[in-house]
């Protein structure tokens, strides 16, 4: 199910940083000479159905500067509501018979007059036969229908689909891009920095990254037991806690060496210093001067441990050998 538009949906200008995909499409729409169907691709979170709504926004827009935003045609876009706009959404698979009954309605007369979008989500859901369903019509386009198919594996799809479709393949956004949408966001500067390094280009995982209450609570929990102990008699008691959650070991883990590797990113000049504020001081000063080979044994130390953890008895020690190593270090740094 598509998630509820919290913000201004982008329009195709706020794609124009994806350069020549962006360029390609943009001249097609000008000069009238686009397809009747394309194929959408791209990691989740990247724009991919923006880039549906936006297009199907200027091939139905009745205005004369398209897409104008405010006639009828824009509007009932913008909505979801437009009676020319077909959308395919799968719960699990779309079966040869919604295929049938999308291309019928492609047969049929406009409401608006003029064109038809028939946009299918997750088109690599389709049956195999739901395809073949699909091609006959991609080789015989219906004058005025455009088909825009969206996909995150279009590995999954018939070559044949493909190569009747024309690709925009969307790429990982540029960091300063995805920043600039957190920060209309009103996300707080640790937030994201972190939001944008772990999504990976993607505006939508940045921004459900920096709105997940649960994420934060687990690396506060991680920050506070594993990189603010104190001292030596902290170490049993937060060992006792996570002995018992030893079904959590992987995410514990790749969080530690995250924040390691973060605290390494920083002192390498590849991430701003605001991705380590929320650390305590003593390693904010290690990822200002920290020797490159202190960062490498720490992350060694994680490593180790995901070798060592066996069983119940020996994930406590594992995980006492791992806070005793990080408090050594961070010793090496308190004042
Ligand atoms: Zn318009």
């Amino acid at each position: 199910m598509a998630e509820p538009e919290r913000h201004a949906a982008p329009a195709l200008q706020d794609f124009a940083r994806q350069g020549a995909v962006y360029d390609g499409l943009m001249k097609t729409l000008r000069e009238g000479t686009f397809v009747h169907a394309y194929l959408i691709s791209g990691m989740e979170g990247v724009g991919k159905r923006s880039l549906a709504q936006a297009m199907g926004q200027y091939l139905l827009c009745t205005g004369a500067d398209k897409p104008c935003g405010v006639c009828p045609g824009c509007i009932q876009v913008r909505e979801g509501n437009h009676p020319d706009v077909t959308v395919v959404r799968p719960e699990k698979s779309i079966q040869v018979e919604t295929i049938r009954e999308v291309i019928r309605k492609a047969g049929e007369h406009t409401y608006v007059g003029g064109r038809r979008i028939i946009r299918i989500e997750q088109a690599e859901k389709m049956t195999p036969a739901a395809q073949n369903c699909l091609l006959k019509t991609l080789e015989e386009p219906v004058e005025g229908t455009v088909f825009l198919l969206i996909t995150e594996a279009p590995g999954l799809l018939l070559p044949t689909i493909i190569s009747r479709c024309r690709a925009l393949k969307l790429h990982p956004w540029p960091d300063d891009v995805v920043m600039a949408a957190l920060k209309r966001q009103q996300v707080n500067d640790i937030r994201a920095q972190e939001a944008l390094h772990v999504s990976g280009g993607s505006i939508g995982r940045a921004l459900s990254v920096a709105a997940d209450e649960a994420y934060w609570q687990r690396r506060d929990e991680v920050m506070h037991d594993f990189f603010a102990l104190e001292g030596r008699s902290q170490i049993l008691q937060v060992s006792n806690k996570w002995k018992d959650k030893r079904d959590q070991s992987d995410a514990l883990l790749d969080d530690i060496e995250d924040m390691i590797h973060t605290l390494m990113l920083v002192r390498l000049g590849q991430r701003d210093r605001s991705a380590v504020q929320g650390y305590p001081p003593p390693w904010q000063r290690m990822a200002a001067d920290g020797d490159t080979a202190a960062f490498v044994q720490l992350m060694d130390a994680v490593r180790e441990a995901r070798q060592l953890r066996g069983n119940q008895v020996t994930w406590q020690a594992v995980v006492e050998k791992l806070l005793l190593r990080l408090m050594e270090e961070k010793n090496r740094w308190s004042m």
